[in-house]
């Protein structure tokens, strides 16, 4: 069977058979939680707690005036202990609030009630701010608030919402997993975004290497009686980023600079559409969510639903521990074609973290590059139609106007070029500098 696609991309080692057979466990609540104000795109939240507040599961502890943001909550009952600079699992560190777990800490069953909302009666504004105030954000990596997401200007019709369930990057299984054992859980808040954005039209977009994930969903909407359509894609790297899995699934192409509304879309990850169906139906805020542990280097891979907040260690030696030295390892927030290398494991699991891949140093490429043999594989294989080695160069030498004209910003960062680059040339590594360069230089001169 011919199966859908995008054009170019690559076929890494995927290596999900570590964790993708493994059922969803609940990580230990951890004595402390580290809270960032900001985990998504746009405005960071203010802190609405002060030092020595006490607080409880699921209370607001930080939000933001700004439509382009979502509040943060805390995951655990406990008392504040400070708010200040902490590392970041996205980079550097970001204003946080530490909170220590109460000893007599008992979770919360947020189901306890049942269903709180008939879903199909709901109004769009009744679902965006449900998901507004649960604090809701692209689960699959994006961290753009979602409902910003979904709420399309008016003059702009939406007639399909097309869900990812993809899950591209090697390693990674948690929207796997997600699929398997919540599969009317994502079909019900499927049916709340299209009441959101006035789709008449759910397609859901699953890769041929999750079997069982197709099947799961087909049996829930057949039991459901809910047409939506289960599109089942090619295995094939990064068919989870937005204008790939737009192409392959529906065949539109989304124009360079614009966004999935233009062509009548709006696209949410598997993850993101189950949280916002538990805040419908139980007023569940943001708190946990599905983490694959994976890779050569942790003892015990592992799909754990993780509070926000829990540290990298704890989880880390939930799972056994690092099969050697943290020196000797590559830990990265993420999957190893997108993900965000540590340097500590004193970060937190936060609302964009969908796996910890820990890797054997003896695994990692070296990093020793040669020059470009003009082989062109890297423009074969770049899914957005881009000369890799050019803008790489611009990069390198810093010819930001240059690297604008070839339309570098277009860049995804997805890491094809760098991946079959036979000279182990850093292309991903300068183009992502030259495009914090030419942001700068944009501001700049707006500034002036
Ligand atoms: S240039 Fe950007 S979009 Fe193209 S392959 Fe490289 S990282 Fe991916
Ligand atoms: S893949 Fe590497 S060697 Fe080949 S053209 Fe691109 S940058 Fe040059």
């Amino acid at each position: 069977m011919n199966l859908k696609t995008f054009k170019r991309g690559i076929h890494p080692a995927y290596h999900k058979e570590l964790s993708a057979s493994l059922p969803v466990e609940r990580a230990a609540v951890p004595k402390q939680v580290v809270i960032p104000l900001r985990q998504h795109i746009g405005a960071p939240c203010e802190p609405l707690v002060k030092r020595g507040d006490l607080v409880e599961e699921g209370q607001i502890i930080g939000d933001a005036k700004s439509f382009v943001t979502a509040p943060v909550h805390s995951s655990v009952a406990g008392k504040v202990k400070s708010i200040g600079p902490m590392p970041f699992s996205g980079g550097g560190k970001v204003n946080s609030v530490v909170i220590d777990t109460a000893e007599d800490f008992l979770p919360k069953d947020w189901t306890a009630g049942g269903e709180a909302v008939d879903i199909d009666s709901l109004t769009p504004e009744a679902v965006r701010s449900a998901v507004r105030a649960a604090g809701i954000i692209g689960m699959g990596g994006a961290a753009f608030p979602t409902s910003v997401k979904i709420s399309p200007p008016k003059d702009v019709p939406v007639d399909t919402v097309l869900i990812n369930g993809c899950e591209c990057e090697p390693y990674l299984s948690a929207d796997h997993r997600k699929m398997v054992e919540s599969p009317v859980d994502l079909l019900k808040g499927v049916k709340a975004i299209m009441r959101s954005v006035g789709a008449t039209r759910a397609v859901i977009g699953v890769e041929d290497n999750k079997r069982d994930a197709i099947d799961a969903v087909k049996n829930a909407a057949a039991s459901m009686n809910f047409a939506v359509e289960i599109v089942e894609l090619e295995t094939k790297y990064p068919q989870g980023a937005e204008k790939m899995l737009i192409k392959a699934a529906l065949d539109r192409t989304v124009p360079v600079g614009k966004l999935p509304f233009e062509v009548g879309v709006v696209v949410n990850n598997v993850g993101t559409a189950i949280a916002i169906y538990q805040a419908l139906a139980y007023k569940k805020p943001l708190i946990e969510r599905v983490v694959t542990i994976s890779g050569n280097g942790i003892t015990t891979p592992k799909n754990l639903k993780i509070r926000i907040g829990t540290p990298f260690a704890d989880i880390i030696e939930q799972c056994g521990g690092l099969k050697s030295g943290l020196g000797e390892m590559l830990i990265i927030n993420g999957g190893p074609m997108m993900g965000i290398t540590q340097s500590t494991l004193d970060v937190p699991v936060t609302k964009g973290t969908s796996g910890i891949t820990c890797l054997a140093a003896t695994t990692i490429k070296p990093t020793k590059y040669d020059h470009c043999i003009r082989c062109a594989s890297c423009i074969d294989v770049c899914p957005m139609g881009l000369m890799p080695l050019k803008l790489g160069d611009m990069g390198r030498m810093s010819l930001i106007e240059k690297f604008n004209e070839w339309a570098g910003l277009s860049c995804m960062e997805c890491g094809c070029c760098s991946f079959v680059c036979p000279s182990k040339r850093p292309l991903v590594q300068w183009i992502r500098l030259a495009k914090i360069r030419a942001r700068e230089a944009a501001e700049l001169a707006k500034a002036s």
